[in-house]
């Protein structure tokens, strides 16, 4: 059995256009496996041409969603969450529209691959040619940074996720290396109250570690951050909390001992129980098998 766990706050449904799935499916496989809260997380892009510009309205989300957590009865507890893809070009259509739109959670993520260098295999390459690490990436961490100290967001979604474009040309982004970069945002997080997302899809993606790395979970605890969360980042059936054991046992380790999420009106913190935190830390989380822990 898979250890129970008490939130995944970052997962598509078919509500995301690039993702397929009911959200009932979701419920049911949270029911069976154990995850008390789920937080429908659906892509809203602000660019037009992107593919979620005006793709699901704002009445149907809160319909879906409001009707199914009354469906399913805090079996789980379902909540209305939002990703928003993050551009500094795009911020104040971004403001305007969390000011007059209510969601129980927001992240926001800089998203890769629809323009620029990472939109597809052959410009990647061509882009990466001749370039460090920090050469190739270093827009996407200005985008980043501006979307931290916006302040608009309750969550930051997978922190470095431009290492998903970067690896098969560079090979992986090591965190030694780069922790310049990492401190300069991890500081943002800390002054912005901006919690740090351990994204898991990482763990199924050509990294094979979530993004951020655990070393960048327990550096952003040492700079005095306080708010970090976990996600699966599900856009199918069976990545539903895959890794997501994983990502806890990361934020376990750096020492964190509750998720910050928010609920609606109020920021709250998700305890993370002395069982679980025992489990997590005391046996294997085996990031390939899904978010089965042995031994639990
Ligand atoms: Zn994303
Ligand atoms: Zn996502």
């Amino acid at each position: 059995m898979p250890v129970p766990l008490p939130l995944d706050a970052h997962l598509h449904t078919d509500l995301s256009p690039d993702a397929d799935v009911p959200l009932d499916v979701y419920a049911a496989l949270a029911r069976e496996q154990g995850v008390a809260e789920l937080a429908i997380t659906d892509h809203i892009d602000f660019v037009a041409g992107d593919p979620a510009y005006h793709y699901a309205d704002y009445d149907r989300r809160v319909r879906v969603v409001r009707e199914a957590a009354e469906r399913w009865a805090g079996e789980p507890v379902i909540r209305l969450g939002l990703e928003v893809s993050y551009g500094h070009d795009v911020e104040g259509e971004i403001r305007e529209y969390l000011a007059t739109h209510a969601y129980d959670y927001v992240i926001g993520s800089v998203h890769l691959g629809r323009q620029g260098p990472f939109r597809d295999p052959r410009t990647a390459a061509a882009w990466c040619a001749g370039k460090s690490h920090r050469e190739a990436t270093a827009f996407y961490w200005d985008e980043v940074e501006w979307a931290i100290r916006s302040g608009l967001f309750d969550t930051l979604g997978h922190l470095d996720f431009v290492k998903r474009y970067t690896q098969r040309h560079l090979g992986p982004f090591e965190y030694e290396a780069h922790a310049d970069i990492y401190d300069r945002l991890l500081r943002g997080l800390v002054d912005s109250g901006t919690a740090l997302e351990v994204n898991a899809s990482g763990l199924r993606q050509e990294p094979g570690e979530p993004y951020p790395a655990p070393a960048v979970v327990a550096r952003f605890r040492e700079l005095g951050g306080e708010r970090v969360v976990a996600g699966s980042d599900a856009h199918r059936v069976e990545q539903f909390a895959f890794g997501l054991a994983e990502a806890y046992r990361s934020i376990g380790r750096a020492g964190f001992r509750e998720l910050s999420f928010r609920r609606g009106r109020d920021r709250v913190a998700v305890e993370l129980s002395t069982e679980l935190v025992e489990t997590l830390l005391g046996a294997g989380v085996g990031a390939n098998t899904g978010r089965g822990v042995t031994g639990a």
